[in-house]
């Protein structure tokens, strides 16, 4: 998707595919939030689609469309942060490592599937450590014809200079604040947030909208969470919101529910005016307090524990939803 602050970044980048004068390594750099990333997929799309558009656009209809909507394109390889496989840590360090690269820089080097551009993206490119940025450096030197490496990042600073300075630079600004605005707006699709508090979001975003967008979903989710946690002592059915809670980030979900879960047991073992993490249902959860029972609320915690360790396995959301503010009901 090309976004409306993209217009000129896309201009530069049609100009250099209409002239023949495409490089072979492309760095885009800018804010985060700003969507380089979706830009780097949609200048991919556009160079592997076999009928692009006037504006130099992929069609969506051809072949190499269809591949490339269902993410099996052979000519088009991502590179992003991962977790070292051996990390047994909650929140791992992410980095790029020097056997991802050299399995890409192998794939970019065999012949296109389709006789035409290999291309690859490699997304937030500061975390490219020191022995993978010099791999990729053998590549970016004598690339292949018809290769293409867009590399992102929000932290230009960080990357190698050996490697910015074999990529032609382009650079991603924030927008004017009433086309954000209005982009803001119109993506709401449903969300009643007001102007006063989308205004407020893009601000802390620091006029990154996509930033913005995401802080207004996650504002909207945590209502939606105090609103389920609390349906019982408010004389409601907390069932009702499982279908809500499905359409949001389920690991953050568990998350917000595990915090409620912690905060009633510290209030129950320190008493109703010990520090929780959210004060602002201090009262509610006063209520809550007393009317729980200590070993099903740990039997809860527990419950919950699991579901975040098995986050990442595909199953009906609505259902667990429902198991789990039912369980949470009859503490
Ligand atoms: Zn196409």
């Amino acid at each position: 998707m090309i976004y409306p602050w993209q217009q000129s970044q896309w201009q530069q980048v049609k100009q250099l595919i209409t002239s023949g004068r495409l490089p072979h390594a492309l760095f885009l750099h800018g804010n985060q939030g700003l969507g380089k990333a979706e830009f780097a997929v949609s200048l991919a799309n556009a160079l592997l689609c076999q009928h692009p558009t006037e504006d130099r656009q992929a069609c969506g209809s051809c072949q190499s469309c269809h591949l490339l909507a269902a993410d099996t394109h052979p000519d088009l390889h991502y590179l992003r942060p991962q977790a070292a496989e051996n990390s047994t840590s909650k929140k791992p360090a992410l980095s790029i490592r020097i056997d991802n690269v050299r399995e890409l820089c192998d794939k970019l080097n065999q012949t296109s599937q389709y006789s035409g551009y290999r291309i690859a993206i490699i997304e937030q490119a500061d975390q490219l450590t020191l022995a993978a940025a010099n791999s990729l450096l053998k590549t970016l030197e004598e690339p292949g014809k018809e290769v293409l490496m867009i590399l992102t990042s929000a932290r230009s600073h960080r990357l190698p200079v050996t490697i910015r300075s074999r990529c032609q630079l382009l650079r991603f600004t924030v927008p004017e604040e009433s086309q954000a605005l209005s982009w803001l707006k119109a993506s709401q699709q449903g969300n009643d947030a007001s102007d006063e508090q989308i205004r407020q979001a893009l601000s802390y975003a620091s006029g990154s909208p996509l930033s913005a967008l995401e802080n207004l979903h996650s504002v909207e989710q945590q209502q939606m969470l105090a609103e389920a946690m609390t349906a019982a002592i408010c004389g409601k059915s907390s069932l009702e919101y499982a279908a809500k809670l499905a359409k949001f980030t389920k690991l953050q979900t568990l998350e917000g529910m595990l915090s409620w879960t912690s905060d009633l047991s510290r209030m129950i073992a320190c008493g109703p005016e010990t520090e929780i993490i959210n004060s602002q249902h201090r009262s509610k959860l006063k209520a809550l307090s007393k009317k729980v029972n200590q070993q099903r609320l740990f039997r809860f915690h527990d419950q919950l524990n699991f579901n975040i360790q098995h986050a990442s396995i595909a199953l009906n959301e609505q259902l667990l939803w429902e198991n789990l503010l039912l369980s949470w009901d009859n503490l």
